[in-house]
């Protein structure tokens, strides 16, 4: 091996620098020689290695301070300092992981290390009608989980051998591809081809789990839906996901509430809306109607003359709040005033009777069919009549 540059040399910096510096430097070296940057390029790679050394040596208060009294012998086999450093290209996914780890869009990415990483969470959907979502209501669902094989204690591994690191993507599970495009390069990181993302190869399959080190087997699980809750949100189950890794705590489940619509109400947010049929007589004289609320029918008192499309509060008779089922939102009720489509003779005589007494130019039973719903007709006359006056 040739002469080792200094390790202040390799990453440009002065034997003074601050730990923030430090990183920086590091950061800007480890960014140019990158193998995803120079892929094939043995050079790059090799001052790459060589930075990711010097780093973690510098970066370690102890290593440096060593390193500063005795220079690279401080870490040969049997040096004069504190016993060899041993720097593998395995080891580089920690110190990568604390630089780098934005790059590679954070916690999707599986380590090199033995370090406890939360299993990933898991999604699902469950249907509810529209007052069970308003009320809440319990369900029972049942998923295919995984739990740690029991045999192999989740290695994958037939008890008596270990998983090897996997070369291709030196234990890292995911593999970067740089493609020269338009806009510059182009990265796209995938899934390794030949560990499937664990960073680990098996050459002795578990014959329990199949060397995946789960098993799966269906659960059945109690979800809790809240009053109030709404179409699409998502209820988050503690620890039932994906099992973690290394000791690693269980992963979520979320499931995505979908509700159903209802033939009477419309919901939003908080609030519903419907409307209510009134004949014209309850609208003209006032009256007691029955409305449908969400907590059962509803006796509303309304005034004399309520016009069509009236609108009224219904305070409180709205959707629970999620935070607090006492706390609700409000019940919008539209009143719509019905015009009758079929009279009989007796009541359109009492109705030709009322119009004669407003002086309104009712027609009479007998020219209706003929005139056929000429509304524009009747809508002129209406105005000719009102000039009139
Ligand atoms: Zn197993
Ligand atoms: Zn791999």
């Amino acid at each position: 091996m040739a002469d080792k540059r200094d390790y202040y040399e390799v990453l440009g910096v002065d034997k003074n620098v601050n730990d923030n510096d430090l990183k920086k430097a590091y950061r800007q070296v480890a960014k140019k020689y990158h193998p995803d940057t120079n892929p094939g390029d043995k050079e790059a790679e090799e001052k790459f290695k060589e930075a990711a050394e010097a780093y973690a040596v510098l970066s370690d208060p102890e290593k440096r301070a060593q390193y500063d009294r005795f220079g690279h012998a401080a870490f040969e086999q049997g040096g004069g300092g504190g016993g060899p450093f041993d720097f593998s290209f395995a080891d580089m996914g920690d110190i990568f992981g604390d630089i780098f780890g934005d790059m590679f869009g954070g916690g999707s990415r599986q380590r090199a290390s033995n370090g406890p990483v939360r299993g990933a969470d898991i999604k699902t959907t469950i249907r509810v009608s529209f007052t069970e979502a308003i009320f809440g209501t319990q369900q029972e669902i049942e998923l295919p989980l995984k739990d740690e094989c029991h045999v192999c204690k989740g290695s994958g591994s037939q008890p008596g051998h270990k998983p090897e690191t996997c070369t291709k993507c030196a234990g890292k599970g995911q593999v970067v591809y740089t493609q020269q495009s338009l806009f510059g390069m182009a990265r796209t990181v995938q899934t390794c081809p030949d560990c499937g993302g664990s960073g680990k190869l098996i050459k002795f399959k578990c014959s329990n789990c199949a060397g995946s080190g789960y098993v799966k087997s269906k659960k059945r699980i109690q979800v809790a839906v809240p009053a109030g809750i709404d179409n699409g949100q998502s209820i988050r189950i503690r620890a039932k996901g994906e099992p973690g890794i290394n000791g690693g705590e269980r992963g979520d489940l979320l499931v995505t509430i979908l509700v159903d619509r209802d033939q009477v109400f419309e919901r939003r947010d908080y609030d519903l809306f419907s409307s209510e049929p009134i004949s014209f007589t309850q609208a003209a004289l006032g009256g007691r109607v029955t409305i449908k609320t969400i907590d059962g029918p509803y006796e509303l008192d309304i005034k004399p003359g309520t016009q069509t499309d009236t609108k009224v509060k219904l305070k409180g008779k709205g959707v629970p709040t999620l935070r607090n089922k006492n706390v609700r939102g409000d019940h919008y009720v539209t009143l719509v005033v019905q015009v009758p489509d079929k009279l009989t003779e007796e009541q359109k005589s009492i109705l030709n009777q009322y119009a004669n007494t407003t002086g309104v130019n009712a027609r009479s039973s007998t020219d209706s069919a003929s005139a056929g719903g000429s509304l524009f007709g009747d809508h002129k006359k209406k105005k000719g009549f009102k000039k009139g006056f």
